[in-house]
């Protein structure tokens, strides 16, 4: 039986180290952490995203600015806040909730954010960054999954790894960071042959798909590490993963639950992540 890697518990350390950071910040320097957070429109799960940001911005000690624009917001108004949010010394990080709405240009949108506050790690050049293993960013959910890898205290180096999907939010650069640690790593995708083959080689196998309960137990080498990203609803509507967890727990060492894994990781890195701005905004090591 596996043990259960406890994403919560994870977050909340990582939550409490960002937060005595803030709080020397504070103390030190006079610096009050701020992020911005805009959303567009009214989609009812990015408004849940939104307020779990805010609320983790109170938590770790951080002023959260919130700019909820209306649905029919023009991509020319929106640049212009974007703009506006750059030049802004008190923002140190500026996140624009996705999706957005269909007639705007996420990738104008997300081009326009100053790569210095970009604590989603989506512009171009964050993106280029993590290539070459220079970077200031990780994107939020990848790093939360190498936190709660190193968790297990399992060394990634030399070990096979295997990332189901190929996303630039997650399966692009989980694999890069992956390989940064010294992994093996094989990448699939919807094309890929023999998956089932392939994943039974992994010893730390990341599933990045959006579908659920898709890798089962017989997918699944003995002890290995199982990272679940997927955020899925079963066929009772009820929230699951891309794993199915009753069959994997039963052949891997490790495991993600979900809810409890990997989604919590994702707003305690972003906090890190807006941190990391605000030092190196203002010079501070
Ligand atoms: P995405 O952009 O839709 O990408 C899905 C990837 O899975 C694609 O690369 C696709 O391959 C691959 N894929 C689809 N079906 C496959 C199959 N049958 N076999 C092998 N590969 C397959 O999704 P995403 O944004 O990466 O998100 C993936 C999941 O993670 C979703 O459930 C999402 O909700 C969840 N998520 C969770 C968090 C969090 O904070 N917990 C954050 C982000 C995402 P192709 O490239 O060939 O199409």
């Amino acid at each position: 039986m596996a043990q259960i890697i406890d994403g919560k518990a994870v977050s909340v350390a990582v939550k409490e180290e960002v937060a005595a950071e803030a709080a020397k910040l504070k103390e030190e320097n006079g610096l009050k952490v701020g992020l911005a957070v805009v959303i567009v429109g009214n989609d009812s799960a990015s408004r849940v995203y939104v307020n779990n940001k805010k609320k983790a911005c109170e938590t770790v000690g951080f002023q959260s600015y919130e700019y909820a624009l209306d649905e029919n917001t023009t991509q020319e108004q929106l640049l212009d806040l974007v703009n506006v949010l750059n030049r802004d010394d008190r923002v140190n990080g500026i996140l624009v909730q996705l999706p957005l709405p269909a007639h705007i240009d996420e990738k104008a949108v997300i081009n326009a954010i100053s790569p210095d506050k970009d604590v989603d790690a989506f512009h171009p050049v964050n993106v280029g960054k993590i290539m070459i293993g220079e970077y200031a960013f990780l994107p939020c959910t990848p790093a939360g999954v190498m936190r709660l890898i190193e968790s297990t205290g399992v060394d990634i180096t030399g070990k096979q790894c295997v990332v189901v999907g190929r996303s630039n939010i997650v399966g692009k650069p989980q694999s890069m960071l992956l390989l940064q640690k010294n992994g093996t790593v094989t990448i699939c995708h919807s094309k890929t042959k023999n998956l089932k083959e392939i994943c039974l080689t992994a010893d730390i196998l990341v599933v990045a798909i959006g579908k659920a309960k898709f890798i089962t137990g017989d997918m699944i080498k003995e002890g290995a590490v199982v990272i679940d990203v997927g955020m899925d609803r079963d066929e009772n509507g009820k929230l699951c993963g891309d794993v199915d967890f009753e069959s994997a727990e039963k052949k891997a060492g490790y495991i993600t639950p979900v809810p409890g894994g990997v989604g919590p990781m994702t707003i305690a890195m972003l906090m890190k992540n807006t941190l990391t701005a605000a030092k190196q905004q203002n010079g501070i090591g």
